[in-house]
This record gives C-alpha cells, sequence and structure tokens, in this order.
C-alpha cells in the first residue's frame, strides 16, 4: 500500500499544508507537529501544492506474486442452524461447480458443527467432491471466535482458491472476520461470478446504488472471498446418491475457546417473509394511498402469496421496511411476481429479475420495468386488478361447484 510521508525539516510554516488540504485530513496537533488523520483522500495536494520536498507519496515495495498453484478448488461454507442446512448453501454448491468446471479443480464443503454426521451425508448428494467436517461440542451454536478458529484452521489445512459463503445473518459476521484474519479480501452479495482459468475469480457485485456493475479481483490474495445473497444463483438437483468423500478435521480444542458467555437463546416468531413467497404483488408508488394495499393484499392471497413493495412505500411508512425489494431492500425469487405501479429503477430489478415470472402493470409504455417482464400490461392497476380478483373468485367457485 502507498502512503504519505511527512518531512517536517522541509516545513517553515505548517499552517500552509493545513490550508492546502481540502479535506481537513492534514491536522497541526498541540505540539506544533503535522499529522495526517483518516479524512484523507489521497488526493496528492498536499504533495503537489506544498512546500517543495514537505510531504512525498511512496509506494510499499511490490509484494511477491502469490504461488496460485498452491491454492486449489472451491470451498463453500455450508450455512446452517441447529442442524437446518440454509438453502444459500445448495445454490453456492450450484455456482461452485459450475466454476469448478473451468479449472478442473474439486469443489469443497465446509461444515461446522456438533453432531453433524447427518449433514454431511446430506451434502454429499449435492455433488461436492469433499466434505470436510470439524465436528465438536464448542461448535454446537455459531459462535464467532470458535467458528473462525475452525475455518482458519480449514483454510490453512486444505488451502481453496476461493471461498464462498452465503449472505447470512451468520455468513455477514464470519466472512469478513475469517478474511480479515487470513489478510485477504472479501467482496459481500456479489450478483455473478466468474472463474478464469488460472483460478483468479471476477467477483461482480452492484455499485453506486446500481448503476455500474463492479468486477472485484483479488489476484495477488489467496484464498479469494465472496459472499452471495439466497435466491441469487441456482441449486444443483438433489442426487439420490450419494457422491464424494467426508473428511473429518481434527483441531486442538483449546483453540475454539470462546470469550463470550451465552446466558440465554430466544427464539423470534417465526415470520413470513417475502423471499420465501412463491407468489409476489408488489406495490409501487402508483399506490395512492395505503388503503389500496387492501385491493393487491387481497389478490396476493387468492394466489396464495405475500404483498411486496418498492422502496418509496417504506420511505412513506405505509409498508414495512422487510417487505421492500430491491438493491437496499430483499432478494426475490418467486415463481410468480405481478408489479403494480412500480417503474423498475435498476435498484428495484436487482431485488427481482430473476423470478421466474414477472407480469408488470403500468400507465406508462416507457416504464423500464417492461424491460424485464415476461408479461407487460399497458394500464391502470386501479381498474385491472379489481377485474382480476373478480375472475379469480369466478373461476375458484366455478371448480368448486
Ligand atoms: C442507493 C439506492 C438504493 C435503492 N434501493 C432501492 C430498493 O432496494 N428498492 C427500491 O424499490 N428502490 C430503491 N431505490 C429507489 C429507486 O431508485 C426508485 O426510486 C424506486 O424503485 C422507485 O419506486 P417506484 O417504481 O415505486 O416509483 P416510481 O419510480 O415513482 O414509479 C411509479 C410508476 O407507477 C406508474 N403508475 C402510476 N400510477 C399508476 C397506475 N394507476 N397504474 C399503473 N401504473 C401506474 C408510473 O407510470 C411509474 O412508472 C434505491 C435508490 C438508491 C439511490
Ligand atoms: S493527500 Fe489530499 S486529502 Fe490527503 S492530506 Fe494530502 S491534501 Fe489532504
Amino acid at each position: 500500500m502507498a502512503k504519505l510521508v511527512i518531512h517536517p525539516e522541509l516545513i517553515e510554516d505548517p499552517q500552509i499544508l493545513v490550508d492546502i488540504c481540502p479535506f481537513g485530513a492534514m491536522e497541526l496537533l498541540d505540539d506544533g507537529t503535522l499529522s495526517i488523520n483518516a479524512a484523507c483522500k489521497m488526493c496528492k495536494l498536499c504533495v503537489r501544492k506544498g512546500p517543495k520536498g514537505a510531504v512525498t507519496f511512496e509506494e510499499d515495495e511490490a509484494k511477491p506474486a502469490i504461488d496460485k498453484n498452491a491454492w486449489k478448488g472451491i470451498a463453500v461454507y455450508c450455512d446452517h442452524v441447529d442442524g437446518v442446512i440454509h438453502p444459500v448453501t445448495f445454490e453456492l454448491i450450484g455456482k461452485a461447480k459450475e466454476m469448478a468446471k473451468v479449472t478442473g479443480q474439486p469443489v469443497y464443503v465446509l461444515l461446522l458443527g456438533s453432531n453433524v454426521n447427518k449433514q454431511a451425508h446430506e451434502l454429499l448428494h449435492y455433488g461436492v467432491d469433499e466434505v470436510h467436517v470439524y465436528d465438536y461440542p464448542e461448535l454446537a451454536r455459531f459462535e464467532i471466535e470458535p467458528y473462525t478458529a475452525a475455518f482458519c484452521d480449514f483454510i490453512e489445512k486444505v488451502h481453496p482458491s476461493s471461498i464462498l459463503t452465503g449472505a447470512t445473518t451468520v455468513g455477514r459476521q464470519l466472512a469478513p472476520r475469517v478474511a480479515a484474519h487470513m489478510r485477504t479480501g472479501l467482496t459481500a452479495d456479489c450478483t455473478i461470478l466468474e472463474m478464469e482459468k488460472n483460478t483468479d475469480l471476477s467477483q461482480i457485485r452492484p455499485a453506486f446504488g446500481g448503476n455500474i456493475m463492479a468486477h472485484i479481483k483479488t489476484p495477488n490474495n489467496r484464498p479469494q472471498m465472496a459472499t452471495v445473497r439466497y435466491k441469487i444463483m441456482n441449486a444443483p438437483d438433489y442426487n439420490p446418491e450419494e457422491k464424494g468423500t467426508i473428511i473429518h478435521e481434527t483441531i486442538d480444542p483449546a483453540q475454539l475457546h470462546s470469550n463470550v458467555t451465552v446466558l440465554d437463546i430466544v427464539k423470534k416468531p417465526k415470520e413470513d417473509m417475502i423471499e420465501n413467497a412463491d407468489v409476489l404483488v408488489v406495490a409501487g408508488r402508483g399506490v395512492k394511498k395505503k388503503e389500496d394495499l387492501e385491493m393487491l393484499k387481497e389478490l396476493a392471497e387468492l394466489l396464495g402469496g405475500q404483498i411486496a413493495c418498492t422502496r418509496p412505500l417504506v420511505e412513506a411508512g405505509i409498508m414495512p421496511a422487510k417487505a421492500q425489494i430491491g438493491l437496499s431492500g430483499r432478494t426475490v425469487r418467486p415463481k410468480l411476481i405481478i408489479t403494480c405501479g412500480v417503474s423498475g429503477a435498476v435498484q428495484f430489478t436487482a431485488g427481482m429479475n430473476n423470478s421466474d415470472t414477472i407480469v408488470a402493470i403500468n400507465t406508462d409504455p416507457a416504464a423500464p420495468i417492461f424491460e424485464v417482464a415476461n408479461y407487460g400490461i399497458k394500464g391502470d392497476f386501479y381498474e385491472i386488478i379489481p377485474t382480476l380478483i373478480e375472475n379469480i373468485k369466478a373461476q375458484k367457485r366455478s371448480l368448486n361447484d
């Protein structure tokens, strides 16, 4: 990493440098010395405009190139709570298998827990090469210190080139800690992953509010770490036959010590999550008032689904944040999604464009939502939805007759 170096012997009036810095990063301390704080943007104005040689920009010596041959395979962290494997794990296995075809290297799963033999066998039905298991009472429940220790132990022993972790509550805590420990990079919430023949991983994710897709690489660090949200990748089919090997890893239990004492575990009541719905009816800013949501709820219920929304409805306080789809909301992938009065901003579509069937209702024929919709209806949803509700009810009645 490059750094700025201050040369006090060449500075007569430190205030000149303080005044030059547009970001307030150059500070004059009480003892009269200059210091650069965290606000520094490395714009190098102080280097260019300050007294000659007073501040210099110095590059660190180039890091020696990493031996990529020493790091092989793609590992997936098995996310589970009380033995129930989170479906994002299978989706990541699907992606890892696809990418492993490019390099011809194995796919591993890392399973941490206690009495997890059943789960290890379950993973073998999804076509992974090796399941590495750390089965210790200390790992019975997710705790950050022992889980990090076991995860890092696995990396040091197996040397996987890439590691995929679900962007779940556990994954979002564990992956950054492991990455920091291994002094490697981590890209959060990737939406696309591409593997190159030389095992470099292209980690692609929306940035700057979804206006650009950033391609992030860590070519001189291993492992390369990425988190991916649930419902972004495709899970492989379940194979009735087990394939692959279970490897029982050992670690000194002293390393699994936790400084955290869990006093109690309180289960949250089960909520209906929009991520789990097969059918979603989405309310956009075209909804004029809160009471109008009732008609969309009725349609959702008739179709056995739930109501969701765009961000403006959350900001207006008429829908809860947990119902928001999009970049700053949830990612969904239902079988059917019907958007009502939604324009289709990229920040919204990023959270739903993998849905099986997208129906969009909008009065504006130029609305971008029609670019991602499978079926577009140009019209006023205040007229279309009541008719649709009546038709569905009539059909249900005729089926019951
Ligand atoms: C960093 C960042 C993150 C963001 N994250 C999200 C996010 O996670 N989710 C999200 O949704 N947004 C997000 N946004 C906001 C996003 O850019 C859009 O502003 C938002 O999605 C627009 O919501 P909308 O489509 O409901 O409203 P509008 O863009 O106002 O569209 C309303 C649409 O309704 C149509 N319409 C009006 N009346 C009717 C009617 N009676 N019948 C049919 N059609 C009608 C109009 O033609 C129009 O196309 C984010 C923005 C930023 C900058
Ligand atoms: S590099 Fe730019 S931001 Fe940093 S101290 Fe110098 S002038 Fe300020």
